[in-house]
């Protein structure tokens, strides 16, 4: 006896899973390009498979559960919207289908779902995580006394946290006005790594553009539109809409995830009745790094001799198809040599919270993403997405690789300084 799910078809989101299963023309175009497939070597872990998969759920002849294992293995990096001839909008189907999926249907281990939860319960909530991240120090010398399943948490959480930033309401631009933007800081940035939000409001600021910061703002909903908690995403985004308002100002984010979870809002939401209010907030959602690009940056001073590996965020390079734009800035920082690096936009394992959910594969890719960093002989490697920052940190940390992992708007905002680039802080 099938599962029976019942599909709400008033929003997008019935819509664009009907059309991304029908498009699929099974050329197999996206297999080489696919990270699960390159590891695990098995067609129902490739692109291809998991549209069938899911097109066999959605048309009821297979049972969620069924399907589970290989659908949870994805990492959504949608790598295999961009290989794609026929444009399948893969990452749409992805979420659209984990969130209509009862979570009560998944075949994940007891221990993996406690990881979890208590990943989304405690990231998108920056007072909870900060709690966190300080206590899995505790944890990780007491590791004998936790639960075995819990240890791969404990192993990521980051070691050297920077001082909490109280953030002002507004930094006004210096010299001539050119525009006015409002910064979304996102919760795990902001408690991580709270100098990639002041980077970007010094360089903004600098560049003749005043920064105002919504107090009230939280997270962006993300995370769980990412793991199929679509209640709890949407609860997120109107929460959002509440804080930057209706406006024209442009919403600038630093985060590649949140980026490109803010601009699948449309989707995320499902909302026909208020679709025009979140497709004009949607497209205010733009990347710092496209922002400065268009706005034409005021030259940076030379620097001493640098070589920079540029790593490609699965979410900005495949999902919001930014490559040019932060390779022409940190290109216009004299002193800056921008080296190859092999396979940067393949997907380090970071992927929301992937390596909690799935630590052996992530970790795979993590050494791999290391290994290739490595051999580019960089002095530095930057990218724009505070996940990738982290796993990136690890995975060099695990081969004894001191090499600093930047955001490209910390490299920017060191230039302008006069601050050595190629130093840890
Ligand atoms: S999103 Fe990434 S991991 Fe998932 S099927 Fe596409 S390429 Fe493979
Ligand atoms: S490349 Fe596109 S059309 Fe071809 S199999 Fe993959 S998803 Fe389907």
């Amino acid at each position: 006896m099938l599962h029976h799910i019942p599909l709400d078809k008033s929003g997008p989101r019935a819509k664009i899973m009907a059309e991304a299963v029908t498009s699929c023309i099974h050329c197999g175009f996206c297999l080489p390009t696919c990270p699960t497939y390159e590891v695990l070597g098995d067609e129902a872990d490739s692109p291809r498979g998991r549209i069938f998969l899911m097109k066999e759920v959605l048309e009821g002849r297979l049972q969620p559960a069924d399907a589970s294992e290989h659908i949870d293995r994805c990492l959504g990096c949608v790598a295999c919207e961009t290989s794609c001839p026929s444009g399948v909008h893969y990452g749409a189907l992805l979420s659209s289908y984990r969130s209509f999926v009862p979570e009560s249907t998944s075949t994940r281990s007891t221990g993996a779902k406690w990881r979890r939860k208590l990943a989304s319960w405690t990231i998108p909530y920056p007072t909870r995580f900060g709690i966190a991240i300080r206590f899995a120090g505790i944890g990780r010398r007491l590791a004998w006394l936790t639960p075995p399943a819990l240890r791969p948490m404990l192993d990521l959480a980051p070691r050297n946290l920077e001082k909490a930033v109280r953030f002002a309401a507004c930094y006004p631009a210096t010299g001539n006005v050119r525009g006015e933007v409002m910064l979304h800081l996102g919760c795990a940035a902001r408690v991580l790594r709270p100098d990639i939000a002041m980077a970007t409001i010094r360089v903004l600021n600098v560049n003749g553009v005043t920064v105002h910061v919504p107090q009230d703002q939280g997270c962006c909903g993300a995370l769980h539109w990412h793991i199929g908690d679509s209640q709890n995403a949407t609860k997120m985004a109107r929460a959002s809409l509440q804080s930057f308002g209706d406006s024209d100002i442009p919403i600038i984010t630093t985060a590649a995830g949140c980026g490109s979870g803010m601009r699948e809002y449309p989707v995320m939401m499902n909302d026909a009745q208020d679709a025009e209010t979140v497709d004009r907030f949607a497209n205010r959602v733009v990347d710092v790094s496209v922002y400065l690009d268009k706005l034409g940056i005021m030259p940076p001073p030379p620097v001493p001799p640098v070589r920079v590996a540029y790593h490609d965020a699965c979410h900005l390079a495949h999902a919001q198809k930014v490559r040019r734009q932060p390779r022409e800035l940190l290109r216009s920082i004299p002193g800056i040599e921008l080296v190859p690096l092999q396979e940067s936009d393949l997907c380090c394992g970071s992927a929301g919270t992937y390596n909690i959910d799935q630590p052996e594969i992530a970790d795979q890719l993590g050494a791999r993403k290391a290994d290739n960093i490595a051999a580019s002989k960089c002095d530095i490697v930057a990218m724009g997405n505070i996940g990738c920052q982290i796993q990136i940190e690890q995975n060099l940390s695990k081969k004894g690789l001191s090499i600093p992992v930047l955001h490209t708007i910390q490299v920017l905002d060191r230039a302008y300084r006069s601050e050595p680039i190629a130093t840890r802080k």
